[in-house]
């Protein structure tokens, strides 16, 4: 017999082992059965004899793959996740796998023996005449009734025969779509809003199209209502969609390396073959992604695989084109719109080799690439590299440990580099590289901080911006405006009692989105509708919270009626190919204002945009975070860098409440290391990384009595926890409620764990998991270098 552990795709902090008279590699998926649930798991370590005496070990029941799945490199990062990050190595291991190979297991069972004894006679009359049976059926047939025990044992005993079907989950993506009933209704005969959205529907005289080309204009229950009295129908259609097939003009763009770029290249190129990381600091528009282009050719012209990080597909569709036109043929794209069938296919080409370099978000880091040699990490900074949910990794620092695992090149590219990748470069550990001008003499935009403090308190926009707006669209070119929140307003307060709108789930405002008429937490997601008089004292007159992009579009149609507006952010982007459009109409400029989100503050390059305004600079500027400022730096630096791209020299306007910030004064002179400087020496005095590391353990739970109960004991027992440390090598911030104390029905608090090194972090947490064994009925999570602590 042979023992395996054996990582399953549950969170539990130790791995099981199983047993099995063969022989099998790790890295395969093997059938097992885990608390008389059937499960499929990743193979892993071999022992020879049982690791753990006077146990019963479970047979593995059916072995899956001839070969690996997860090849040993990445077994090995698997195995780091897990320990570094607190989630099980499975969990690892699975988000390595495309979703198809991680199939249904639906067990079938059916009477061989004629006869049945009596201790299984009431599961036998659950059987319908004999047939087989799936064993989720009969649980269903008997609630309550111990029927995996029953069938185990009858199995066992040669009554039953168990089958297993493996059924991969392929979740084809629909779409809604309208399809026109009645084409005789005489738009007149309906109330106002009805009429008008039939006028739509007909006027597109087509027999069905997507709900979404009309979702701007009309909310769903107006089109419901439609379909309630028969005149149109809405039906899903399933749809395989190309998402990312951009026009690519097809040629590739000739440039001429700066002296800048050269250096950049060869000092990196040095250091090829070997694991080695290096920082690309580059100002916004240095041409960081034409020194990433040799690199890449030069691993790839000797059979080397590469990986190339980006925050997020959708947003940097210049970035895909310019990668699409370059290397086309062996360019795998991983994004978010592939089907399961079509993930799985790519990943099959990534493991074959036929596809050299592997262009994506976060999990692209665990492509299974043969002979990687190269990792880049570009816009190493961004949030969206960490992963919110279990495992929480940060993309960026796996790709770091992959490339360590893989003796592999890493490049974390950046205009605004985090401040963990900047004080690694001070400290030696990274190599640091720079970009401080753009090329052919483009320069930077003048940049102006206009106080919102005295002249314009009540006001959305400075007389600075707006005349600044109105002097590019008369000269015909291109605005960049900036507001980072969505909806019409922050929040809905009565203004006879005070209450606030909020979020029955959350207990956080909720924002008002005026052209639905709705509330939405911006949480938990759910929508209400907006209420005509204050739930509290019934008055009807309410004041709304600082304006959102919604409301930023309407006050912008009445200063510029002439001027042909688009909104860009996750609301309008549900419409579909939104950035498609966007990017298009931009780039044929029938587009004067592009209002947005930070979805807009990335990757974007057009050269005829020559005004960058940001509405309000103080929304990230005001979170309660320890990160807040430096936030507020990338938001304001990126999004400037969004001016005057070319030849036509460029403008910005930063209006605030702060505009003596020292985040803001930095962005306003694109001055990274100033800024890194200022913000790192504040940092050190709080025992906030970069210098400390931060963990945080999360505890949630629906009854908020026994949460505090359950606190108050933890609070007394984790101040003996720092006598056992030496002074200094950790801090511990509460248990305390969480910024945000409750959400989707769950109240919260947590303990903050700063540690000088990630053992003392280690140690601290393991001594609370083991030492003060939490309640059972509370659920906790472990957060390690957490991005935020909302
Ligand atoms: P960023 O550093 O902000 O990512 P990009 O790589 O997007 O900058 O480059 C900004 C623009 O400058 C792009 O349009 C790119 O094609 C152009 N560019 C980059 N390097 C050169 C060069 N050496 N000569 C001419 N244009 C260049
Ligand atoms: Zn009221
Ligand atoms: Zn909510």
């Amino acid at each position: 017999m042979f023992y395996y552990e054996i990582y399953l795709p549950i969170n539990i902090l130790k791995e099981f082992y199983y047993c099995s008279p063969l022989e099998i590699p790790e890295g395969v998926r093997v059938l097992v059965s885990f608390n008389r649930k059937d499960m499929i798991g990743i193979c892993g370590t071999r022992f020879e004899s049982a690791p753990e005496k006077d146990i019963r070990y479970k047979q593995i029941i059916e072995v899956l793959d001839q070969q690996p799945l997860i090849d040993s490199q990445l077994m090995s990062l698997a195995k780091w996740m897990g320990e570094y990050y607190y989630c099980s190595t499975g969990t690892a291991c699975f988000a390595m796998l495309p979703a198809w190979l991680i199939p249904d297991i639906q067990a079938e069972v059916r009477w061989v023996a004629d006869n049945i004894p009596e201790k299984y006679k009431e599961l036998a009359n659950a059987f319908s005449e004999g047939q087989a049976q799936k064993v989720s059926e009969l649980r269903k047939k008997l609630k309550g009734k111990p029927v995996l025990q029953w069938v185990e044992k009858a199995t066992e005993e040669g009554y039953l025969e168990l089958n297993r079907k493996l059924s991969p989950k392929d979740k084809p993506k629909t779409v809604n779509y309208i399809h026109i009933i009645d084409k005789t209704v005489d738009p007149n005969s309906l109330p106002s809003k009805q009429k008008e959205a039939l006028q739509l529907i007909y006027a597109k005289s087509k027999e069905e199209f997507p709900l979404a080309e009309i979702s701007r204009d009309v909310s769903y229950s107006v089109v419901h209502a439609l379909e309630r009295k028969g005149i149109i129908s809405i039906f899903p259609r399933k749809i395989e969609r190309e998402f990312f097939r951009f026009e690519t003009s097809g040629l590739k763009k000739v440039v001429t390396l700066n002296e800048e770029q050269e250096r950049a290249i060869q000092e990196i190129l040095q250091h090829k073959g070997h694991f080695q990381v290096h920082l690309l600091y580059g100002i916004t528009g240095s041409g960081k992604t034409e020194v990433y282009i040799p690199i890449i050719r030069s691993y790839i012209q000797e059979g080397k695989g590469v990986i190339f990080l980006i925050p997020e597909i959708a947003l940097t569709p210049q970035m895909v084109e310019r990668f699409q036109a370059e290397f086309g043929d062996i360019l795998a794209i991983s994004h978010s719109q592939l089907s399961d069938r079509q993930r799985l296919e790519q990943w099959q080409r990534i493991a074959k080799g036929e596809c050299r370099l592997v262009i994506g978000a976060r999990s692209a880091i665990f492509s299974p690439m043969p002979n990687l040699g190269l990792i880049i990490v570009d816009e190493e900074h961004e949030q969206s590299y960490k992963q919110e949910n279990n495992p929480r990794y940060n993309g960026r620092d796996v790709a770091v440990m992959r490339g360590k695992i893989s003796d592999a090149q890493v490049i974390l590219g950046s205009a605004t580099p985090s401040l963990e990748s900047w004080y690694n470069q001070k400290k030696g550990k990274y190599l640091l590289h720079c970009l401080n001008s753009r090329p052919l003499d483009i320069k930077l935009p003048q940049v102006q901080i206009v106080s919102l403090c005295e002249d314009y308190s009540q006001q959305m926009f400075s007389d600075e911006l707006i005349s600044a707006i109105s002097f590019r669209l008369e000269r015909k070119e291109q605005v960049i405006l900036f507001q980072n929140r969505r909806g019409f307003s922050s929040y809905m307060q009565c203004l006879k009692c005070g209450e606030l709108i909020k979020c029955p789930n959350c207990d956080i405002s909720m924002y008002y989105h005026r052209d639905r008429e709705e509330m939405q937490c911006h949480y938990c997601g759910n929508t209400y509708p907006s209420p005509r008089k204050c739930p509290q004292c019934g008055s009807y007159s309410f004041v709304y919270g600082s304006p959102g992009t919604q409301k930023v579009e309407q006050t912008l149609r009445i200063l510029f009626p002439q001027a042909r507006i688009l909104r860009l952010d996750s609301d309008s982007a549900r419409q579909q190919d939104i950035y498609k459009i966007m990017f298009r109409r931009m780039k044929d400029k029938e587009v004067d204002i592009l209002l947005g989100t930070q979805m807009i503050s990335k990757g974007l390059d057009f050269p005829e945009v020559t005004l960058v305004g940001i509405v309000n600079a103080d929304i990230s500027l005001n979170i309660p975070d320890f990160r807040a400022a430096e936030r507020t730096f990338q938001l304001c630096t990126q999004v400037a860098g969004r001016s005057g791209r070319a030849d036509k020299e460029g403008e910005v306007i930063i209006q605030t409440y702060n505009p003596r910030h020292y985040a803001i004064i930095y962005a306003s002179k694109q001055d990274f290391p100033g800024f890194a400087e200022e913000e790192l020496s504040h940092r050190r005095h709080l025992y906030y990384p970069p210098y400390y590391r931060l963990a945080r353990i999360l505890f949630q739970s629906a009854d908020n009595n026994l949460l505090q109960e359950e606190m108050d004991e933890l609070s007394q027992k984790v101040k003996n926890l720092l006598n056992t440390f030496p002074q200094g090598e950790i801090f511990l911030l509460g248990p305390v409620p969480a910024p945000f104390t409750k959400m989707k029905n769950l109240y919260r608090w947590h303990l903050i764990i700063k540690g000088r090194t990630t053992q003392s972090i280690k140690k601290a947490i393991n001594t609370v998991l083991n030492e003060y064994k939490i309640s059972s009925t509370i659920h906790y999570t472990i957060d390690i270098d957490p991005t935020t602590l909302m």
